[in-house]
C-alpha cells in the first residue's frame, strides 16, 4: 500500500464547510496515514481550474445557501466540464448536502434559481414556507464490494427539498430522519461513483465504513483489500451516532 497515494480535491472548502464537513478530510488523511497509503489535498476554490485526472476524490462540502450562491457559477462555469471527465473516468464526486444540491440540475431558492453541474437528474426547492428538514437521521444502504445492507447515521439540516430524477438511485433508505424531501422515503443519489447525501455530522467519523468504502473505491480497491484497523473508538461514535437518530 505504501506506493499509493490518495488525491483528494476539497471544492470550495472556505465556502461549503459547515457542520464540521473539514472532519471528513482529517477522517480520510488518518486512515490512509495509519495504513501507509499517502494523502494529497487539493483545495480549488472561485476562479480555480480543476485538473480531472489529478485527484481520485473530489469533494464538495455543505454550505449555506448565501455560500452556495457565491459559488455556483463557478462551479458551472471553471470546474463542471472537468468534474464531468472525472466522473467519465471513475473518480469519486462526493456531495453533503449544499454539495449535493449542487451536483443536480438546479436550486431554486424562492425567485431565484441557482446552477447545478447535472453530473446527477435532480433539482432542489427551497419551502415555500421556509421550514427546514433538521435533524439525527439513519438511513441503510447497500453498496458495491459490500456482503450486505449497512447504516449511515449523521445528523441534517436543509431547507431545499431535493426530487431526483425517474432513472437516479437513491443513496438509501430512510430509517430515521427527513431525507431528501420529508416525503419519499429516501435520501441521497449514487450514480456510478457520484455520490450525494445531505449526511453531515461530519459523515466520515460517524462511519468509518463509509470513509473506508470511499478509500477503496477511490483507489479502484475493494473495501476488503484495505488492512484492517482498531476501530473501538470509531464503532463507538457510529453507535452514539445511531443512538442519536433514535435507531
Ligand atoms: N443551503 C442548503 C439548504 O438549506 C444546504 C444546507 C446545508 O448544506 N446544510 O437546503
Amino acid at each position: 500500500m505504501a506506493d499509493r497515494t490518495l488525491r483528494v480535491c476539497a471544492l470550495y472548502p472556505d465556502l461549503m464547510n459547515i457542520y464540521a464537513d473539514r472532519g471528513n478530510m482529517l477522517m480520510l488523511e488518518r486512515r490512509c496515514g495509519w495504513r501507509g497509503i499517502g494523502f494529497e489535498l487539493t483545495a480549488a476554490s472561485l476562479g480555480d481550474a480543476v485538473d480531472p485526472g489529478a485527484h481520485d476524490l473530489f469533494y464538495l462540502g455543505g454550505g449555506q445557501d448565501r455560500d452556495q450562491q457565491l459559488c455556483a457559477q463557478d462551479l458551472y462555469d471553471t470546474k463542471r466540464d472537468a468534474l464531468h471527465a472525472a466522473a467519465a473516468r471513475g473518480a469519486v464526486v462526493l456531495g453533503i448536502c449544499g454539495g449535493i444540491q449542487l451536483l443536480g440540475d438546479h436550486y431554486e431558492l424562492g425567485d431565484e434559481t441557482v446552477p447545478g453541474i447535472g453530473l446527477v437528474d435532480l433539482v432542489t426547492k427551497r419551502a415555500i414556507d421556509g421550514s427546514r428538514l433538521i435533524g439525527n437521521v439513519a438511513i441503510e444502504v447497500e453498496l458495491e464490494g459490500l456482503d450486505g445492507p449497512r447504516v449511515l447515521a449523521g445528523f441534517e439540516n436543509h431547507g431545499g427539498r431535493t426530487m431526483l430524477g425517474a432513472g437516479e438511485r437513491p443513496l438509501g433508505k430512510v430509517l430515521k430522519g427527513h431525507g431528501n424531501d420529508g416525503r419519499s422515503g429516501f435520501e441521497g443519489v449514487i450514480k456510478g461513483n457520484v455520490i450525494g447525501t445531505y449526511l453531515h455530522g461530519p459523515l466520515l467519523p460517524k462511519n468509518a465504513w463509509f470513509a473506508d468504502w470511499l478509500l477503496a473505491t477511490s483507489l479502484g480497491l475493494a473495501p476488503g483489500d484495505l488492512a484492517p484497523l482498531d476501530d473501538a473508538l470509531e464503532d463507538a461514535a457510529h453507535a452514539s451516532a445511531r443512538r442519536a437518530a433514535g435507531l
